[in-house]
């Protein structure tokens, strides 16, 4: 089954509604193995309207709409389906029951318009709507299923749930159609996309069920994998031979799947190691203690994360020498060095990084420019200092540059990094 989204509703247009509908739709379709093909969105427009639902009635057999069902005039997706269709609308007694119970109850008075939520076309399945005034519609006519939902969220979230996926489900099994499509989401460091994909053009090229996605992702980027199976155990599968097959040729740039981030990665390498930490920051100003310290239990590995921001603050705290601040600059290799070394001696952690750069958007001189980042690690019989030129908004190269240090100790707690 093929399906198209049609979002109505000129305020998804213009930018001040975000089309969470759309969203919340395509995710719930994947537990029935349906298909989003399109998204569509369009105002709140008759003759657009019109054009857009009959393009979709080529093109897919399911058509979910969603908003434009209120009671106002320019409310005009049931009018439009309808007349698309060729179908004439009829009021249903039971709804219209209930709006004037509604609204006796509440005490509100009654616009004769709101009567327009009572009509459906004819032969169409009201679903009824338990937080508003507008019931959604399901109907049927030749190949195309239709589904009209209410545009606010917490109305059409409940009724596609409760009501439209079982309804959809029944219809699929009946059919012998039923399926479920399930994601997994690889994430890989220290691959570009373009070296990523010619590794695994052999799969990329085969590929079927599952689907394989690459997708950049700041200083990662993500493999997602689709598959489609007869019941989530059989997609599960299929995703985890899959998933095993690309490690196998990927190996350690992979660090994890779905929702892990590279410090749990690192984290749980150190501890896997029962090695200590100790982190001397100053372009990044904490950023790298902060995301270790998201981990529940970092105590375990993290001794100190010291963030020395001014020349005085490195000499005094972490015992780096002036004469090199002098000679090299604060933002040099030699004061990274210093900076991770006098984190460990300090600390007596087994393993230190000392980072060091010009975030911008200032400070920078010609031999100096902005994103100009050294990090350095140190543990025992160990000392590595790298020069890296990030670029970005300030925010950005601090991002980049603990994104950085994380895979440096990656590589090391990996045993892969030779020193310098
Ligand atoms: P109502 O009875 O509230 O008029 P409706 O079905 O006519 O319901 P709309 O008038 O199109 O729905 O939208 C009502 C509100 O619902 C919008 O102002 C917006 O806040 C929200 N909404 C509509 N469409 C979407 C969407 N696709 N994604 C997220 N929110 C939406």
């Amino acid at each position: 089954m093929r399906c198209e989204i049609i979002a109505v509703g000129t305020e998804l247009l213009m930018g001040q509604t975000t089309n969470t509908n759309a969203r919340d739709i395509a995710r719930e379709l994947l537990s029935l193995g349906v298909g989003v093909y399109y998204q569509t969105v369009v105002g709140d427009n008759e003759e657009r309207l019109a054009e857009v639902v009959k393009r979709a009635m080529e093109r897919v057999d399911l058509i979910i709409l969603s908003g434009g069902l209120g009671p106002t005039n320019d409310d005009l997706t049931r009018e439009t389906v309808a007349r698309v269709l060729g179908i004439s609308l009829e009021k249903n007694e039971e709804w219209e029951k209930r709006l004037l119970e509604f609204f006796s109850r509440f005490k509100r008075p009654f616009a004769q318009n709101n009567l327009r939520q009572a009509m459906v076309p004819q032969g169409a399945l009201m679903l009824p709507n338990d937080r508003g005034t507008a019931p959604g519609i399901y109907l049927e006519k030749g190949k195309n299923i239709f589904v009209l939902l209410p545009g606010p969220p917490k109305e059409m979230l409940p009724i596609l749930k409760e009501q439209v996926i079982p309804l959809l489900k029944q219809k699929l099994k009946a059919s012998g159609k039923l399926s479920v499509l399930q994601s997994r989401v690889l994430h890989v460091i220290g691959l570009g996309e373009s070296n990523l994909v010619e590794m695994l053009k052999g799969i990329l090229d085969n590929q079927d069920n599952p689907t394989i996605a690459p997708l950049a992702k700041g200083a990662e980027v993500h493999l997602r994998l689709t598959a489609r199976g007869h019941f989530p155990g059989e997609a599960q599968a299929l995703l985890s031979q899959k998933a095993a097959e690309i490690k196998a040729i990927l190996g350690d740039y992979v660090y994890g799947e779905d929702t892990d981030t590279l410090e749990l990665a690192v984290a749980r390498q150190l501890k896997a190691a029962g090695k200590t930490l100790a982190l001397a920051e100053s372009c990044t100003g904490g950023l790298l203690t902060h995301r270790l310290t998201n981990i529940p239990g970092s105590s375990e590995f993290l001794l100190s994360g010291l963030v020395t921001y001014s020349n005085e603050a490195k000499i005094t705290l972490l015992g780096v020498d002036p004469a090199v601040i002098s000679a090299k600059g604060a933002v040099s290799a030699e004061t990274a060095a210093e900076m991770a070394a006098g984190a460990r001696r300090a600390t007596g952690a087994d393993i230190s990084l000392g980072i060091t750069g010009i975030a911008g958007p200032g400070g920078e001189t010609p031999q100096k420019p902005v994103g100009l980042t050294y990090i350095s690690l140190e543990a025992e019989n160990f000392s590595l200092t790298r020069k890296y030129q990030f670029w970005g908004s300030r925010v950005e190269i601090k991002e980049r540059a603990t994104q950085t240090a994380l895979y440096l100790l990656r590589r090391f707690l990996l045993n892969k990094l030779s020193a310098s």
